[in-house]
């Protein structure tokens, strides 16, 4: 299996001071076969702007291509946050480039997000909370067609008030079952987001076990993603994350040239 790093966050991103190239060297000293640049978009985020000046972006990417050319590929990609209250301007911002590729994500549900102070947890039971937070997911994924791989499936478990975060997927399985079958029908894909990566069992984002659901279902378009906002954790848990696919049964991971899979 290919070695990529398909999620990661430069001074592009409101919340990262990572330079690119510090990426790169990261990338190359780690011996990965490919990255793919991944900065923040979101339309609606009350207390950080994720605005992506994408000309600049582009511009910069693009030089770093073609310097490091003979020993690393590089994507110029997006985390673009889904929100169906911003349906027209998110098309027109992702059409506007030449995306390599495109992670949809959900950050924001109704104007409120999931960081702190975290309004979207105020008045709900975590299990209210999951559920809304899966059943916008759904809806998103049926309503958008820009994006080529959900982001980090079920991280609303980073985030409320509550003393136990976990995710009962159990509980939601017919509505995450949903959203696969929804993916794998518009020829979409899934990220394991290693950011929530402890050991294999509690791995996130999302679980093996959804993981190896999703692939029992007939998905097989998968990428692996540190998102990284520092250069210390390009490639973090990578291997141990490829393993696992292997394990599972994917031949390799995808990876993306214009919003096309390779
Ligand atoms: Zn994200
Ligand atoms: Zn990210």
């Amino acid at each position: 299996m290919r070695k990529i790093d398909y999620h990661m966050h430069t001074h592009f991103s409101a919340d990262s001071e990572a330079s690119p190239r510090e990426h790169i060297l990261a990338a190359i000293n780690k011996g990965l076969d490919e990255i793919c640049f991944t900065d923040h978009k979101d339309f609606h985020y009350p207390y950080c702007p994720f605005d992506l000046d994408a000309d600049r972006y582009f511009h910069e990417l693009k030089q770093l291509q073609k310097e490091f050319a003979n020993q690393i590929k590089i994507k110029i990609g997006l985390e673009m946050g889904l929100d169906v209250e911003f349906y027209d301007e998110i098309n027109a911002f992702v059409n506007a480039h030449d995306y390599d590729y495109v992670i949809g994500s959900i950050h924001v549900i109704h104007q409120s997000e999931f960081y702190d102070p975290a309004d979207f947890f105020k008045g709900k039971t975590k299990e209210e909370a999951h559920q809304e937070f899966f059943e916008n997911t759904l809806e998103c994924v049926q309503k958008f067609d820009c994006f080529n791989c959900l982001g980090h499936l079920d991280y609303i478990c980073r985030y409320g008030p509550y003393v136990d975060k976990q995710v009962n997927h159990q509980r939601y399985q017919s509505i995450i079952d949903d959203i696969f079958q929804t993916l794998i029908q518009k020829g979409k894909g899934i990220e394991v987001n290693t950011s929530g990566y402890k050991d294999r069992k509690t791995c996130g984002f999302p679980t093996f076990e959804q993981v190896e659901r999703y692939y029992q279902m007939g998905g097989r378009i998968i990428t692996v993603g540190t998102d990284s906002h520092t250069s210390d954790r390009v490639g973090e848990h990578v291997e141990d994350v490829l393993k696992e696919y292997q394990r599972i049964g994917f031949d390799d991971v995808s990876t993306f040239t214009k919003r096309v899979r390779d």
